[in-house]
């Protein structure tokens, strides 16, 4: 097994405690030199880290990530939201419509089954749809919803119930930055760190879980 961060636990990067800090050949921070990772942020990206750590300060703990969003966003000079979801949060979709332009934000929004194109564009057989039985299933088209919404000229996109790796190709292809209000997991009603909370008691499949599927 090769040693990660998500091994060590130290948290010892998180106090700059060199000391406490396992082996440099395993140590991010004691590896790699600061400036190494200060090269990798241009001006727009410190004024995003800056205003994200300002907005986690104040509202720590008592605004939602919603709330926070918005006061992200607001921090930012974002005007035009662009809100990119999945036609199964339809009606969370309209709610936060709503909420951003009670709050003075101009909205777009692209729903996932935009451009109305049918599954057998990126290769699902009529078998492997979700409904074998109908002649045609239409498509998630993140990349569509991407696109759409950076054309629009969005100053930031907000992810809503995006599927797994329907999201990937969102992230891949928008020209905006991009925040998630909410991942997709339709058994964890979206909230999918309810795995992880359960994977050493009742969801303990989760570790066979390749194997038991795929063989
Ligand atoms: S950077 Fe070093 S101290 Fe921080 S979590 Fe990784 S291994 Fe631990």
């Amino acid at each position: 097994m090769i040693f990660t961060c998500a091994d060590c636990g130290t948290k010892a990067c998180e106090q700059m405690n060199y000391d406490k800090m396992p082996d440099a050949s395993v140590c991010i921070s004691k590896n790699i030199d600061q400036q190494w990772f200060k090269d990798k942020y241009n001006e727009e990206d410190i004024e995003i880290a800056h205003n994200a750590a300002v907005t986690e300060a104040a509202g720590y703990c008592h605004q939602t990530r919603l709330e926070e969003t918005m006061a992200f966003a607001y921090r930012m000079g974002y005007h035009k939201l662009g809100i990119a979801f999945c036609t199964g949060l339809s009606t969370e979709a309209a709610t936060l419509a709503g909420v951003l332009r009670d709050n003075g934000f101009e909205v777009e929004a692209a729903c996932c089954k935009c451009g109305a194109i049918p599954k057998a564009f990126v290769g699902v057989a009529q078998e492997e749809q979700l409904h074998p039985e109908r002649d045609f299933e239409i498509m998630c088209n993140p990349a569509g919803q991407a696109e759409y919404l950076s054309a629009k000229g969005c100053d930031l996109c907000i992810i809503l119930g995006l599927c797994v790796g329907h999201d990937t190709l969102f992230i891949r292809h928008c020209k905006t930055p991009v925040t998630v209000l909410s991942s997709k997991d339709r058994v964890m009603a979206h909230n999918p760190m309810g795995a992880l909370y359960q994977a050493d008691s009742y969801l303990r499949r989760v570790h066979t879980f390749i194997k038991d599927t795929f063989g």
